[in-house]
Parts: C-alpha cells; sequence; structure tokens
C-alpha cells in the first residue's frame, strides 16, 4: 500500500490552503481531488469578495478567520500577482430601523478590529452618485479576488513545497486508526495510507465523514444545501464600489458586486434546496426570480432599467443548519474534539470561506494538529 504523511480531501480554496499550510510545514502532502481540476466546487461559483469581517460575532471563527485570512490574501496577491482589487464596499440603509442595524454593524466591526467609516447620505452620493440612501458605512478593506487565480497560486506553493494534487482521485471511504495511520480507500479501488487526513469536501463533507469507519457519529452534522443565484446587469457598472443593503436575517440581502473586468452582478439570493445529496442539485438559474430583486435593488439604486437583469450563475452553500436556525460557527473539528489522532474534518465552511482559506490552512497546521 502506498503512504503519504498527509492527505487532504478537495482541492477547492481551503483544501488546497490547508495543503500548502501542511506542506510548508514540511509534512509530506497530497491533495485527493475528484474531479479532472481544481476550484470546480463552490470555490468557483461564489461572489469573489475578499470580506472584511464586519458580520460575525467576535471571537467566533469566522470572525477570527476572516480578518487574518483578508490579510494573507491581500498580502499573497501582491506578492503572486493574483489579479484582485480593494475596491471597498457600502452598506446602506434606507429607513431608521436599517440605520439603526448599521449601527450594531458599526460596533460589530470594531469589535472585530476591522475599519469602517459612518457616512451621511451626502457623503455616499459624493462617492457613488448613482446611490440613493439616507445613511451609509464604508468598509475600505472589502475588495475583489480572482478566486481561480488565487487557487493556482494556492497549488503553485504546494507543489513548491514537495505536495501535489491528484486530480480525478475520488476518496470512497477511510478506516481510521487510534495507534497507527489511517487507511483511505479510494473509488478506484486503491489504498493509501496517511497520519494526517483533512477532510474539505465541503458540500460532501459530512457524507463522507459518515463513511470514516472509527468516527463517532455524533461529531458529524447533519448537511443542507442553499442555493444562491445571481443575475448579471446588461451594460455598464453604475458603482465603483460593492453596494449592500442593511443585512438581514439569515443572508446579506440583494447586493451588488463586480468582477474585475468591471462588469456588476446582484444576489446571491437564498433559496434551500430540498436535495439530500449534491449529487441531486441543480445549478440553473430560474429567469422568473429575478422579479423579485428589480423591487429590492430600486430601494438603493432608483435607475435600475427595466429587463437589466439577465440570469448568470448559481453556487450552493454548504450549510449545517435548516432554514430558519441559528447559523452555526466554521466547524474546524480536529483531535481535540472527536478524540482520532491526525485527523480534521471542516464542516459548514461557507461565506466567508474564500476570504478565510489561508487563515483556516495556517490554522489547522499550527494549532488543530500542533
Ligand atoms: C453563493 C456563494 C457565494 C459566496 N461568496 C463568497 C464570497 O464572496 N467571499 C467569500 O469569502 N466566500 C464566499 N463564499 C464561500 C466560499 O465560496 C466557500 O467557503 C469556499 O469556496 C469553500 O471552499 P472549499 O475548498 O471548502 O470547497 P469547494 O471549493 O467546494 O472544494 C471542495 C472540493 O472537494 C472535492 N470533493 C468532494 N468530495 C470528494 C471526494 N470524495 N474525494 C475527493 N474530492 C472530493 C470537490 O470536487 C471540490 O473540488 C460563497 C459561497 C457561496 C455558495
Amino acid at each position: 500500500m502506498d503512504s503519504v504523511d498527509a492527505l487532504v480531501i478537495g482541492a477547492g480554496a481551503v483544501g488546497l490552503a490547508v495543503a500548502r499550510a501542511l506542506a510548508g510545514a514540511g509534512r509530506e502532502t497530497i491533495v485527493a481531488e475528484a474531479e479532472g481540476a481544481i476550484g470546480q466546487g463552490v470555490s468557483s461559483r461564489n461572489s469573489e469578495v475578499i470580506h472584511a469581517g464586519l458580520y460575525y460575532t467576535p471571537g467566533s471563527l469566522k470572525a477570527r478567520m476572516c480578518v487574518r485570512g483578508k490579510a494573507l490574501l491581500y498580502e499573497l496577491c501582491a506578492s503572486h500577482g493574483v489579479p484582485h482589487r480593494n475596491c471597498g464596499k457600502l452598506v446602506v440603509a434606507n429607513t431608521e430601523e436599517e440605520a439603526a442595524g448599521l449601527r450594531a454593524l458599526a460596533d460589530r466591526a470594531a469589535a472585530n478590529g476591522v475599519p469602517v467609516e459612518w457616512l451621511t447620505a451626502a457623503q455616499a452620493v459624493a462617492l457613488e452618485p448613482a446611490l440613493r440612501c439616507t445613511a451609509a458605512l464604508s468598509s475600505p478593506t472589502t475588495g475583489i479576488v480572482d478566486s481561480h487565480g488565487f487557487m493556482l497560486a494556492l497549488q503553485g506553493d504546494l507543489e513548491s513545497a514537495g505536495g501535489m494534487v491528484a486530480l480525478g482521485s475520488p476518496v470512497k471511504s477511510a478506516v481510521l486508526s487510534r495507534s497507527g495511520p489511517h487507511v483511505v480507500q479510494m473509488q478506484d479501488g486503491s489504498e493509501l495510507a496517511c497520519n494526517v487526513l483533512v477532510n474539505s469536501a465541503s458540500l460532501h463533507a459530512p457524507a463522507l465523514a459518515r463513511r470514516f469507519d472509527g468516527l463517532d457519529a455524533r461529531h458529524i452534522p447533519r448537511e443542507f444545501f442553499a442555493k444562491g443565484n445571481y443575475y448579471s446587469l446588461a451594460g455598464k457598472a453604475p458603482f465603483t464600489r460593492l453596494i449592500y443593503p442593511a443585512p438581514a436575517d439569515a443572508w446579506l440581502g440583494v447586493h451588488l458586486t463586480l468582477d474585475l473586468g468591471g462588469q456588476a452582478k446582484f444576489g446571491p439570493d437564498l433559496e434551500w434546496l430540498d436535495v439530500r445529496s449534491p449529487e441531486q442539485i441543480d445549478y440553473a438559474v430560474d429567469p422568473a426570480r429575478a422579479e423579485g430583486f428589480y423591487a429590492e435593488v430600486r430601494r438603493y439604486w432608483p435607475a435600475l432599467p427595466d429587463g437589466a437583469l439577465a440570469p448568470s450563475y448559481s453556487g450552493v452553500r454548504p450549510k449545517i443548519y435548516g432554514p430558519g436556525e441559528k447559523a452555526p460557527d466554521f466547524r474546524i473539528d480536529g483531535p481535540a474534539l472527536h478524540g482520532v489522532p491526525g485527523l480534521v474534518n471542516l464542516f459548514g465552511i461557507e461565506s466567508p470561506g474564500l476570504t478565510s482559506s489561508l487563515a483556516i490552512g495556517e490554522y489547522v497546521a499550527s494549532e488543530i494538529l500542533r
């Protein structure tokens, strides 16, 4: 049987960042990826926003990983020539209730060590003349990144440190050991022994963990899938910054993001899917859902023309809680939690997972597996 020191399952942004950190710490590392290319999962179906860290409970993994990950991501983009732009974002209010929401957000940002600036309506409109609002919160450290360029840079660093990505290599199951190496079974029937096993299979992570013989089922959450649909704007973007409404409930509202080419898109919305496994997901974007966007968007951009939104793409959030439940923190479950040496399960790594990926890698390599 072949063996490797560390095996990471999944070559999305998070799996690659963890593998890069393990290889950088001197471990012999392989990433097993089911698909024929890296980054074909959630990492290629998102907003590509470098989140500042405004929204998350102070002290939570989401807050800590986002703020640290943002700094590491800007550094890596600069050092590796990954296309990105520190464009900033405005979170806007149009009612007194929303302004109160913005004030609470400003307090939370301060607790997370994230710079924000309060803007009056006149100050906000001076920056973005197409905008309508009664007040806004400016987040100067928000940005956008080319997620594929980022993942290619991660793969390059991994390979420079002696690691590799094995494409077309779906992992089927594993037999975990408390005294020796774990034995991982691949879909083609081959086996691989490893000391460290990181489950970074995202939408597939809970189902895969259920096929780990030796992991107590109480450490595996139930998975839920929540789709986010995007609609692109025909014509020139009316804003140079990202524009978000004051956040509501489980989701950040119909917001406007930009890509690096300057094209604007609206979304993602929140559509809970009635499916039990990722194989059943339909990624098609229903044109009819755009109807609900117009009224929402016109609250902050009254000039949105009729018929300007075209169905674009969708992504699905790897949720570990259902509709109406409170969003839990990221789960980075290591040996201290489940008692299996060398095993790390990553569950519920939804937004801001892309921003957080380098910090998650650092945390797994230096703390969870220390
Ligand atoms: C709509 C949407 C918008 C988002 N917007 C943002 C944003 O703007 N900013 C931000 O920071 N975050 C955002 N996120 C979150 C971010 O995209 C994710 O947290 C991040 O991409 C997750 O990366 P990952 O590596 O965990 O998952 P993935 O990219 O899904 O990687 C998992 C990989 O595992 C592989 N795999 C699965 N099963 C197996 C197996 N058995 N064997 C081998 N390989 C396997 C898959 O093929 C896949 O390549 C968004 C998410 C969504 C859904």
